[in-house]
């Protein structure tokens, strides 16, 4: 609602801008042109995108008036128009004797619509010849132009080219946050190294992974698979366990690899028990208890594993251990009581079945699997297994 008040001032703006300037020519003519009229008309019928392109053809785009040709291009964009976005830049584009900033200002803008129009390639040329100038002094415009690019190349997939746009962003400020993206960026190329056995490649991406951002828990788990495949078990066991130092809520990803990784190393199953007790302490998590219920069973009987499990519940109720804990107790159970824990159990499974697993930290983006590239903000490792009742 606050846009379209704000689209209609804007196109009132216009009007009135539109009506200084006629005040001038009418000195000369003392006639209003027809586009005024209708302009107006549609204004008063309350049909300001009617309104827009009469005005703009009589609105004379100059350094007074560049501001509010941009801020209603804006506006448009951010209805959705993009139609009608382009067309307010092109026109600034091919009327204009502006300054130079300001031109290179609108040929941004103007690529911006283009990138949300879908048009990439049409975005990537502006793009492209925006950031090869050769001036030294529009640091700021190039800079934003490579962002926009980086935006098209993700779209695209095209990891190695947003890899090559992000080292031009990871300085000053912002450094630390370019630099995660690269790492993400070596990690989707080597992802797809991985999957096509080219596990050479795959492992000099990962190096170049972990050379951008030595805290990124996906590459461990990356160098992890890839050890796996190679059955360097070992190795890969050193490589998931990394991911409880650098960012303990992703070791819920990594259990099942590990614990084959475990199975099929002749290290001792023990030590696998002692790095889940540990895991379990920074990060208290159902999965963990869950598979160390499954490795204590055959020592400690039901009884044991369901008193493990009740004790970690009292600390951190959760409804998939709940579950768990109704499995165990319903083997033992009879008659009524048997038939009661299956309606519980039943009862408690559909509290969860539709709940999602996964949330971004940075806009609340939620889902069912695990995302590196958060498709709503677009940030990268944001996207965290969710802890609490209904999760983790
Ligand atoms: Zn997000």
């Amino acid at each position: 609602m606050d846009n379209w008040l704000l689209y209609i001032l804007v196109v009132f703006a216009i009007g009135v801008g539109w009506l200084l300037g006629r005040r001038e020519r009418q000195k000369r003519t003392e006639t209003l042109g027809p586009n005024y009229y209708q302009g107006l008309n549609y204004l008063l019928n309350e049909e300001p995108d009617r309104a827009v392109a009469p005005f703009i053809e009589d609105l004379e785009v100059n350094a007074d008036t560049l501001e509010t040709h941009l801020a209603l291009g804006s506006l448009l964009r951010r209805r959705g128009e993009l139609e009608k976005a382009v067309i307010v830049h092109e026109n600034i584009l091919a009327h204009a004797e502006l300054e130079r900033d300001a031109m290179l200002q609108v040929q941004l803008e103007l690529a911006r619509d283009y990138l949300l129009a879908g048009l990439l390639d049409r975005a990537e040329d502006l793009l492209l010849k925006l950031s090869q100038r050769e001036n030294q002094d529009i640091g700021s415009i190039r800079r934003d132009a490579h962002k926009l690019m980086l935006e098209i190349y993700e779209r695209e997939k095209e990891w190695h080219r947003a890899a090559e746009i992000g080292e031009l962003l990871a300085y000053g400020d912002e450094s630390d946050k370019y630099e995660r993206f690269n790492s993400h960026y070596y990690c989707e190329i080597a992802e797809d190294l991985l999957k096509r056995n080219r596990t050479e490649e795959a492992r000099q991406c990962i190096s170049d992974a972990i050379g951008h951002d030595a805290t990124n828990a996906r590459v461990s788990l990356l160098l992890g698979m890839l050890e796996l495949a190679e059955e360097n078990y070992p190795e890969a066991i050193r490589a998931f366990q990394r991911i409880r130092d650098q960012e303990s809520v992703y070791v819920v990803e990594s259990l099942e690899s590990l614990q084959t990784a475990y199975e099929k190393s002749d290290q001792p199953m023990d030590t696998f028990r002692a790095y889940l007790y540990e895991a379990l302490e920074t990060t208290p998590s159902i999965s963990i208890v869950l598979l160390l219920a499954q490795q204590i069973r055959e020592e400690k009987g039901d009884e044991g594993v369901s008193r493990f499990i009740a004790d970690h519940l009292k600390k951190n109720p959760t409804i998939r251990g709940l579950t768990q804990l109704i499995d165990l107790h319903i083997d033992n159970a009879h008659g009524v009581s048997k038939q009661n824990l299956f309606i519980l159990r039943s009862f408690a499974e559909a509290l969860v079945a539709d709940k999602p697993a996964y949330r971004c930290n940075g806009c609340g983006f939620e889902g069912k699997r695990m995302r590196w590239h958060c498709p709503s903000c677009k940030d990268w490792g944001t996207i965290k297994p969710i802890f609490g009742l209904e999760g983790e």
